[in-house]
Order: structure tokens, then C-alpha cells, then sequence
């Protein structure tokens, strides 16, 4: 079979909720992957950042092969051999008392959207069911009813309602306009650090810290969903190390799997995990055996390889000589660490044909918000090979653009 007979394939057989850039990959190692027909690509997208550690890390599949051969799967009606120490690591690792094993992104956020809720009416009483949550205008959380519900974009909402009352919007960035929405019902804020589905978009320098202050000032919780910009992505192991802002819900998803297995956890101290009590919350799949050995090699890859370091250095250099190409459909190139987006005037299109000329040229990247380029590759990428990106990309940006409209015809 033949690259499109694959692509058909999905498109015949498949529910068509996403639009793929044409490339079929068939196998991959750290930072490469080879589609059907043998072409060789890098990828930089890293499956949103949950390749931190690359593809198929030879240490996070040892330790899957040994987990496979004694138990994969208990549920949570019994104990097992792994949870408990995959727990103490990941909460060591963090810098918090408790862990909340689950499976997805979504399903996290779910359950940190849970933990504050009841925190609230169980020890802030606040009047039972009334409270309400704060939210960014931009956010990305998933996919989830209750998480479209507070979503401001048009599209992940449509034909989705009754939508979920009890959050409200703030305008992004901006600290002040966040706590005038503040009331006596406010339980949380739920903020991603840098706003990675939105169109990697970095606040103003201050305002994580500036939101610490306030929570605590107004005693509710601070909640950062580090799904996408945590265990080392921005070029610190959590985002909030930026800013000294630790949260009091820690939410992780994404790359805690190692690039293999989804593994998500909610973290908090014991004054606000402790509201859960037995049958109030779970998972079938949640803190299973093969998750928990996964997470364990997927935070000791990260720590052994220093992969936050490598992400502040590549990151910056990466993100300088981006901004040595001298382009004339650039409006911005923004980021951190290896989280960087390249925004496309308007005027010369959407991103999606740039992402498709650099997938010809052996760079695989996808649009965000039309407008953006978002490069995020595996942590563990050389330095020669973002040198043998650039090449391209500085290609792309610089050739004209009608060119490129035909190329993304043609493919
Ligand atoms: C990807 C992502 C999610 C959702 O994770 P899923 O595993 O796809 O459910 C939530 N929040 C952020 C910031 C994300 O990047």
C-alpha cells in the first residue's frame, strides 16, 4: 500500500474531525520518522509536545517491555506494584503531596476542575453549585463538554450545546481585568502559561507571578495546566519556574506519557487533594501498572538528560536565528524554550501552506490558529539538525509566495 491508499483509507473509514497534513508516517526514532514510501522527515511538532523525550526513547521502552511482562492493567479496586512509587517520584519531581493519576489531557483538567469545585464549597464555603471558575479568552484545555464550554473559539463550541455554567472569560495577559472579574462565588483560575493551541501566545513578562498574588490574595485557587508547556518544553521543567508562580493545582499530561502511552495527573497539597474520598472520583485506566512504569522512565529521561536545559539552550538559538531570516511574511515570531510560533501576516495567506512546503522539504510542523507556524520539536533534537531545519524554513519564508500556493496545490 501506497501513502494514499492510506490516506483514503481514513478519510473512507475514519470520522473526519481533523485535516491532516498528507504525510503517512510509518516509523519513527528520537526525532525522525519515515512515511510509507521511505522519505525521511524531522518532526517538529513533537504530537503537541508530548515527544519531549523523542520518539521511541530506548529507556521508556525498556521500561514498558519490563512492565509488560508482569501486569499492565488492575484498576484502581486493588493495589498495585508500581502506582505508589510512580506517585512519590512524580510528586517529588513536581513539588507537591499529592498526585491524581489519569489518562488524558482532558480528563485532567476534568478532574483539577472537580478537586477545586468541591475545595471550594467543602472549605471555602462558597454556597454549594454556585461557584464559578475563571478562565483565559484563547484557552485550550480539550475537548471535553464542559471544557468547550468555556472555550472562546467558535468552532470547538458549535452545535456542541447545553453548554456547562460556572466559568467565566478573562481577556488574556491581563491581570487586572482578571480580578475585577473576581466575586465572592470565585473559586479558581485555570490559566495555561503560554497558550500553545491559541497560537503560542507568551503573556506579559509578570503576569503568572501577578496572578499568584492575586489568588492568594483572594484565597482561591491557582490552577496552570502545564499540559503542553511543562516537564521541560519552555526551557524549565514547569512554565511557572519562569515567574517563581508555582500553582496550587499542577495539571500534566502530554509528554509525562514519554511519548508511548497516555499518562495525565492532577497535583496539589494535601489541603486541597484531600477533598476527594473514596467513590468520588476515578478512572478504569487511570494509575494503571503500565502508565505508572512509563511515567516513572518518562521523568528520569527528562531529569538524566537535563531535557528543560536543552530546551532553554536550543530554544534560544533556535529562536535567534529564526529571527535573522529575513522575511517578508512574518509579522511575529514569538516563545519559549523550544515552544515557538512563527505568525503570518494576513495578508499572504494562512500557515498551512508554509507547513505544507516545509512537509515536502522534510520538516513536519502544523498550523495553529491559522496564522501560526508552531515549532516544537522533540528535547532531545542536536543542534545540527535545527541547524538543517533552518536551511528550510529560511527557504520557505524567503521564496515568493505564489509558489508556494502552487506547491501546496500540487500535494
Ligand atoms: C493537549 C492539551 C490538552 C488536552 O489534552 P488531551 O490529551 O488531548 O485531552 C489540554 N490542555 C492543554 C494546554 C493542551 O495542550
Amino acid at each position: 500500500m501506497r501513502s494514499q491508499d492510506y490516506m483514503d483509507l481514513e478519510y473512507n473509514y475514519g470520522a473526519h474531525n481533523y485535516k491532516p497534513i498528507p504525510v503517512v508516517i510509518d516509523r519513527a526514532e528520537r526525532v525522525w520518522v519515515w512515511d510509507v514510501e521511505g522519505k525521511r522527515y524531522l518532526d517538529m511538532l513533537s504530537s503537541y509536545s508530548a515527544l519531549n523525550h523523542g520518539h521511541r526513547h530506548p529507556k521508556i521502552i525498556e521500561a514498558l517491555e519490563r512492565q509488560l511482562q508482569k501486569v499492565t492493567l488492575t484498576s484502581r479496586a486493588f493495589y498495585n506494584s508500581v502506582l505508589g512509587l510512580f506517585e512519590e517520584k512524580l510528586a517529588k519531581f513536581a513539588g507537591y503531596e499529592k498526585v491524581l493519576p489519569m489518562n488524558t489531557g482532558a480528563e485532567a483538567v476534568e478532574s483539577a476542575l472537580k478537586i477545586a469545585r468541591k475545595w471550594a464549597y467543602y472549605k471555602r464555603n462558597i454556597p454549594m453549585n454556585e461557584g464559578n471558575i475563571i478562565a483565559l479568552e484563547g484557552n485550550f484545555h480539550g475537548r471535553t463538554i464542559t471544557i468547550i464550554s468555556f472555550s472562546t473559539e467558535h468552532q470547538y463550541k458549535d452545535g456542541f450545546g447545553p453548554y456547562t455554567p460556572g466559568f467565566k472569560i478573562a481577556p488574556f495577559g491581563d491581570a487586572r481585568a482578571l480580578e475585577n472579574l473576581i466575586d465572592d462565588r470565585t473559586l479558581a483560575i485555570l490559566v495555561e502559561p503560554i497558550q500553545g493551541e491559541g497560537g503560542v501566545r507568551v503573556p506579559p513578562q509578570g503576569y503568572l507571578a501577578e496572578l499568584r498574588r492575586i489568588a492568594t490574595k483572594h484565597r482561591i485557587l491557582l490552577m496552570f495546566d502545564e499540559i503542553q508547556t511543562g516537564l521541560g518544553r519552555t526551557g524549565k521543567m514547569f512554565a511557572w519556574q519562569w515567574e517563581d508562580a508555582k500553582p496550587d493545582v499542577l495539571i500534566l499530561g502530554k509528554a509525562l506519557g514519554g511519548g508511548i502511552y497516555p499518562v495525565s495527573a492532577v497535583l496539589a497539597n494535601n489541603d486541597v487533594m484531600d477533598v476527594l474520598t473514596p467513590g468520588d472520583h476515578g478512572s478504569t485506566f487511570g494509575g494503571n501498572p503500565l502508565a505508572a512504569a512509563v511515567g516513572m522512565a518518562a521523568i528520569d529521561v527528562l531529569v538524566e538528560e537535563k531535557l528543560d536545559e536543552r530546551a532553554r539552550t536550543l530554544g534560544e538559538y533556535f529562536m535567534n536565528q529564526l529571527k535573522h531570516i529575513k522575511s517578508d511574511y512574518v509579522k511575529e515570531i514569538r516563545g519559549k524554550g523550544l515552544l515557538i510560533g512563527i505568525e503570518i501576516k494576513k495578508e499572504f495567506g494562512t500557515a498551512r501552506p508554509f507547513c505544507e512546503k516545509l512537509a515536502q522539504m522534510g520538516i513536519l510542523c502544523k498550523e495553529t490558529h491559522e496564522q501560526v507556524i508552531r515549532f516544537a520539536p522533540p528535547l532531545v533534537i542536536e543542534k545540527e539538525e535545527i541547524d538543517w531545519a533552518l536551511e528550510r524554513i529560511e527557504r520557505v519564508l524567503t521564496e515568493p509566495v505564489h509558489v508556494q500556493a502552487k506547491i501546496a496545490r500540487s500535494i
